[in-house]
């Protein structure tokens, strides 16, 4: 199968290819040239399969070169506890997949566990024997992920620089706790933009690789754009409807919406593609919280980046500019890859561009949209609590919030499946205020507090952070990123 930029489709190459450039040479995301389709067949033989064989299966009909895809999904997502995307039924056709029970406790760690074998495999595949720099800025959950998902995998390092006074007491402690023989931390004085600007400006630092080279290493990017952030995520939208399937909870062939928590709209994409793959899936639901520049485009049709940016409690929805929205934009205007970069161009010069009329309404065929702001979002939570004694994370609950919304402006019936997407452990604060509960100023004790209110466990890698070693104590300036790094992965003399 072959992958192609969408801002050229002549622009081809092999997705091991894909996986090892992240971005295309000419600005472009890298997209599958057509859709693998799964038929009723391969999904009845999936029913008997565990997750880590479903997983190798939908990822291998995508990245066939990939030799051995099973024992890398074994691996992955043994590090999970338990199954690693459970389906749990909280009412009739209601349903919550919980994506947050591997090393991190949020979604994001069901791509980054297995991105490094993926991307080892398809250095193999195209021939290059380098080790692998992994660089990430971070504003708090992606950074956490990479560390776990790359700690101790052999040939290559990851290195993450957070903005110092831009992430949550909870997360910038996992991150100075960090385990591994190849894992860096360093905090950047700013914020996560001048954190984000500095990593760039280092992957593109023509010393800077050269150094790198002669020692035998080169960069690589676990960020969202990169097709290997993708396609483990197809995996849980088969996975959540087989098990739907399995339990007799809808015919064969009927339909399940899904209701996606979304900023960078890689969550949501891949659910997309799940679909274009012959997956039943009624509506996809995109539920923005009050930074709700998807929810306008997709009722007006344009997409508008010049506006306010809110910090919510759901933090990680935080984004005004949808990275792989990118990649849906391609195939509504009919895979025209000249008017796709045409609107990108338009997105970075100007912050905004129009879809027509007619593409408006073939994606509202597929998606319906929504957003909830700050107090919706605390009245999800609660309201979710009182009636199925179910604690949800801020994040989920901006789905739960739009799902209600849906259901009111629809009267739609499908079994619903919400996507969620973060541990409510890992914002015990936010949480407890929604509930109308004493909110202890230490963060362990909230994070106990919580464990009485919602009679669930903490995760217990939460627990530990209290009495882990602080190994990451750095805070650089962020010109100094280059020096920082070229000490960490440069030659030796
Ligand atoms: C990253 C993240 C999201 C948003 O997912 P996208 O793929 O960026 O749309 C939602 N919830 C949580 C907890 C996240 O970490």
């Amino acid at each position: 199968m072959k992958f192609i930029s969408t801002v050229n489709k002549r622009n081809a190459v092999s997705g091991a290819e894909a996986i090892v450039r992240g971005i295309a040479p000419d600005g472009g995301l890298y997209v599958p040239e057509t859709f693998p389709r799964i038929s009723a067949a391969d999904l009845a033989s999936m029913l008997d399969m565990d997750y880590p064989e479903r997983a190798a299966f939908i990822i291998g009909k995508f990245l066939p070169e990939l030799k051995s895809l099973g024992e890398m999904t074994e691996k992955a997502y043994a590090r999970f506890d338990g199954d690693p995307a459970p389906v749990l039924q909280i009412d009739d056709g209601y349903y919550y997949l919980e994506l947050w029970h591997g090393p991190t406790h949020a979604f994001k760690d069901i791509a980054l566990t297995l991105l490094p074998y993926l991307l080892s495999a398809s250095k193999k595949a195209v021939g290059d024997d380098s080790e692998t720099v992994v660089l990430v800025a971070t504003s708090g959950d992606t950074g956490k992920a990479a560390l776990e998902g790359f700690k101790d995998v052999d040939g290559t390092g990851v290195t993450v620089f957070y903005p110092s006074d831009g992430v949550s007491p909870m997360q910038k402690l996992q991150m100075m706790t960090q385990e591994g023989g190849n894992v860096h931390v360093a905090a950047i004085r700013g914020n996560f933009d001048d954190a984000q600007t500095a990593v760039k400006a280092a992957f593109t630092d023509k010393t800077l690789i050269d150094a790198l080279q002669k020692s035998g290493k080169a960069f690589s990017s676990a960020n969202s754009i990169n097709f290997g952030r993708l396609v483990p995520q197809i995996v849980y939208y088969f996975s959540a409807y087989l098990d739907i399937l399995d339990a007799g909870r809808v015919q064969e062939g009927g339909k399940v919406n899904f209701v996606v928590p979304t900023g960078n709209f890689g969550n949501i994409l891949a659910g997309y593609y799940a679909m274009r793959m012959g997956l039943p899936v009624g509506k996809l639901i995109c539920a923005s919280n009050r930074n709700n520049v998807l929810t306008e485009f997709f009722r007006e049709g344009q997409y508008d980046a010049r506006r306010e940016f809110f910090k919510t409690q759901s933090p990680s929805m935080d984004i005004l500019v949808s990275s792989n929205l990118e990649r849906l934009l391609f195939e509504i205007a009919g895979r025209d890859d000249g008017l796709t970069a045409k609107r990108m161009a338009e997105l970075k010069g100007n912050g905004a561009y129009t879809i027509t009329d007619s593409e408006r309404a073939a994606l509202n065929e597929l998606f319906w949209a929504g957003y909830a702001d700050e107090d919706a979002t605390a009245a999800a939570i609660a309201d979710v609590f009182d009636e199925y004694e179910y604690v949800v994370d801020p994040h989920t609950a901006v789905a739960a919030a739009v799902y209600e919304q849906y259901k009111e402006e629809t009267g739609d019936e499908t079994p619903t499946v919400i996507v969620s997407t973060a541990s409510p452990f890992k914002f015990p604060k936010s949480v407890l205020t929604a509930l109308g509960e004493r909110v202890p100023d230490d963060d362990f004790k909230a994070v106990y507090r919580l464990e009485d209110v919602s009679a669930m466990p903490a995760p217990e890698s939460i627990v530990a952070l209290e009495r882990m070693e602080k190994r990451f104590a750095d805070i650089i300036d962020k010109q100094d990123i280059g020096d920082y790094v070229r000490t960490l992965y440069g030659k030796k003399d």
